[in-house]
Formats: structure tokens, C-alpha cells, sequence
């Protein structure tokens, strides 16, 4: 099938196109291998021993044993496990999360509250970092649950969770990190970090859409959220998606195999299409963290609105990012910049660019041209309307 237009890519924080390697990989799966892993004969056990190669290359990513690696349907899917699951085996009591959390962490924890537990959400700072002060205070209520993300799907801010999840643990919580933005852009090791649990999705690194996984302490009291025929350990029920988990695992190898050149690259890339936003004006939010994803720049230029910026750079053959792609349907101006404390008004101008392998210097180049055209023409366009 033909694509529908042919746009210059910058949404790899949405989803990644699917790496024609990973592709290749899957492709029996689709076609003749087409084994239940759960049967007895010959196609299931092909199929089991995929799973089972997948699993180590999971794990192999993050530094942990096949055994930890538990498969989902994504990091939706494994946040929710890591929150109901755990908290199943708990009294109500107090869970922290952070307040620029991904809407399938901030779902079920609010989910939990209506159960009796207390919510706290640990507050930001302008720059996109976790407060510290304001972690010193939840640390003092003894949380049970504590979840954090890696890095900010928007922002692309990296938080210090291993000095954090320390402490956390230390103070009584279980912990568990969101890394999906994470993996493949810097390393992820579920020891540094001193987690319990990990979720990571396969279409954010090159995978297919509809597998990740939730990495867990062997020890972690964790219930299953869909029961059924006992697959996962009895973790997560339902026949194994095998082309999906297939994909995952290449995925994960093949994003490993050159992380540090890739992330050089990319920063090289930020910094040029960075130099030539604030050269337009632009405000880089998150930009004096210590820490960012070396692929993620989110802007705004005063007085011009995101979603109108997103269209007429799509016109123009850039796909770009207003905000979290899941929630990016209506006019709320981000959740994670509002909890920065960027005023509404220059929040609702927020564009995320987010660079993938296949972007290059001259693409940079030809998108910052457009940019200003279509700045220029949108802000003609608001002065015509005054
Ligand atoms: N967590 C973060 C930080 C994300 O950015 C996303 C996807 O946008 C998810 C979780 C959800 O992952 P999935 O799309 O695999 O369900």
C-alpha cells in the first residue's frame, strides 16, 4: 500500500516506524509459524522457543534475567499491572506518583483512590525535575506504591530515579519506574535504577504496536490483572501475541547494539534544529535539566498556538507533536507543563519534536525554514483577524 503522503518524520516519541530488520523477524509469524505457544506439537513449541528468545532479549536490554520480564500488550497495559497488581496485596494505604506522569499510571493510582488509598503527586520544578524538597515530604508519610518515570514523554526530562528509588524503598514503598521513553535513547539498568518493577513498550525502539513488558523483582507480591490460562506465570493471562513479542525482542536487540553513536548523533541533531529555534524566539521547555532524552525538543513560539503550528507544519511535510499523543485531542494545554508552572497561555503553544535514526541535518534544516513560514503566516493570519 502506498503511504498517503510522504512527511518528514519527528514523532518517534508517538511511535517509531517499524525497523525493517524487526520486520523480517516477524514475518513467520505471521505467515506459517502460526503455533499457539501453549500446544504440544512442533508449531507451539517454535513458537515457545521464540517467546523464550524474545524474553532474554528483553531482559538482556535492562540488565536482568529472562524470568523478570513479564509481556503485555504495552506500557499501558504494564503500568496498570504494576499498580492494581501490587496494590492487590496490600491494605489501602499511601501511593505517590509524579505529577507529569503518563495518563495510564495517573489512571489507575487515581483508580486506587477511589479504593481508599491516598494519592500524592510529587511536584515538579520549572525546568521538568522532581522537586526535591517535595519528595522529602512524601518520603515522610511511609508510602506503599511509588511510581516514577524515567523520562518525560514530552519534556524528554530524565529524573535521578536511582537516587530517588532508594530512598523510597528505604522509606517502606514498593518501586517502580515508567521507561518507555527511556529505553533505547540512554541505557536502562533495572539494578542502578533500584526498582522493583519496569515497564518498557516495543513501539517506542523500532517494535511493533502492542507488546511491552513489566521487568519485576523475583520477589515482588504481584497479582495478575487478567487472569486466564495461567501464561506469564500466571501473571498475565491470554494466548502470547508471538509476532508482537518477536518484534520486541529484535527491537530491543538491535536498539541496544548501538546506543551510545545513536545518542551522540541525535544530540548532535537537537542541538542544530535547538541553535535555530531560539534563533526564531522560541521557549525550550525543560531545557536547563541536567538531564534530556537526546532526541526530544518541546517548544513553543510566543503567541502562536501549538495545534495550529502542528497543522501548517504538516501542510508543509513535517509531522510534529502537539503535547502527549494521548492526550492530545483537546485544547487542554499540557498537564505536565501546567505542573511545571508554564503559564496556560504559552503551554497551549507546545510542540514536541522528537528525532528518530532516519532524521538527518538537511531535514533539520528544511524544518526550521518552514517553521518560520509558517509562523509567519499564522501570526499575519491572527493579525488579520484583529
Ligand atoms: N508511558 C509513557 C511515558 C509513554 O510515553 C507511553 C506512550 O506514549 C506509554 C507509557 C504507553 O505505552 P503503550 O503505547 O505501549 O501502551
Amino acid at each position: 500500500m502506498a503511504p498517503l503522503h510522504c512527511s518528514v518524520y519527528f514523532d518517534h516519541n508517538a511511535t517509531t516506524p517499524l525497523d525493517p530488520r524487526v520486520l523480517e523477524v516477524m514475518l513467520p509469524f505471521l505467515r506459517e509459524q502460526c503455533g499457539n505457544a501453549s500446544s504440544r506439537h512442533e508449531l507451539g513449541t517454535v513458537a515457545r522457543q521464540a517467546i523464550d528468545r524474545a524474553r532474554e532479549q528483553v531482559a538482556a536490554a535492562v540488565g536482568v534475567q529472562a524470568v523478570q520480564v513479564v509481556f503485555t500488550s504495552g506500557g499501558t497495559e504494564a503500568n496498570n499491572l504494576f499498580i492494581r497488581g501490587a496494590a492487590a496485596g496490600l491494605k489501602p494505604g499511601r501511593i505517590t506518583i509524579s505529577a507529569i506522569e503518563h495518563p495510564c499510571v495517573v489512571g489507575p493510582a487515581q483508580d486506587l483512590q477511589r479504593q481508599g488509598w491516598n494519592l500524592r503527586r510529587l511536584k515538579v520544578t520549572r525546568d521538568g525535575v522532581l522537586d526535591a524538597a517535595d519528595i522529602e515530604h512524601a518520603l515522610a508519610e511511609k508510602p506503599l506504591l511509588w511510581s516514577a518515570m524515567l523520562a518525560n514523554n514530552e519534556t524528554g526530562v530524565v529524573q535521578d530515579i536511582a537516587a530517588i528509588a532508594g530512598r523510597a524503598r528505604d522509606a517502606g514503598a514498593v518501586v517502580h519506574s515508567d521507561a518507555v521513553q527511556a529505553l533505547g535513547k540512554i541505557a536502562v539498568d533495572f539494578r542502578a535504577l533500584n526498582v522493583q518493577a519496569l515497564t518498557l513498550s516495543a513501539h517506542k525502539i523500532g517494535g511493533p504496536k502492542g507488546a511491552g513488558a513489566l521487568v519485576i523483582d523475583k520477589r515482588l507480591d504481584l497479582r495478575a490483572v487478567l487472569a486466564g490460562g495461567g501464561q506469564e506465570r500466571g501473571l498475565r493471562g491470554g494466548t502470547e501475541n508471538v509476532p508482537a513479542i518477536v518484534g520486541f525482542g529484535a527491537a530491543c536487540d538491535i536498539a541496544m547494539s548501538r546506543l551510545s553513536g545513536r545518542a551522540a548523533r541525535m544530540i548532535a541533531l537537537r542541538e542544530r534544529l535547538e541553535r535555530g529555534l531560539h534563533s526564531q524566539g522560541a521557549v525550550i521547555f525543560g531545557e536547563a535539566a541536567a538531564l534530556r532524552l537526546p532526541n526530544t525538543t518541546y517548544f513553543a513560539l510566543h503567541g502562536i498556538h501549538g495545534e495550529a503550528l502542528v497543522i501548517g507544519l504538516d501542510k508543509a511535510g513535517y509531522a510534529t507533536g502537539s503535547g502527549a499523543a494521548c492526550s492530545s485531542s483537546n485544547d487542554a494545554p499540557s498537564s505536565t507543563l501546567l505542573a511545571m508552572g508554564i503559564e496556560p497561555e504559552l503551554a497551549r503553544g507546545a510542540v514536541r519534536i522528537s528525532l528518530g535514526e532516519g532524521n538527518s541535518v538537511e531535514q533539520v534544516d528544511g524544518f526550521l525554514q518552514a517553521l518560520a513560514a509558517v509562523a509567519k503566516r499564522l501570526r499575519g493570519l491572527q493579525a488579520v483577524a484583529v
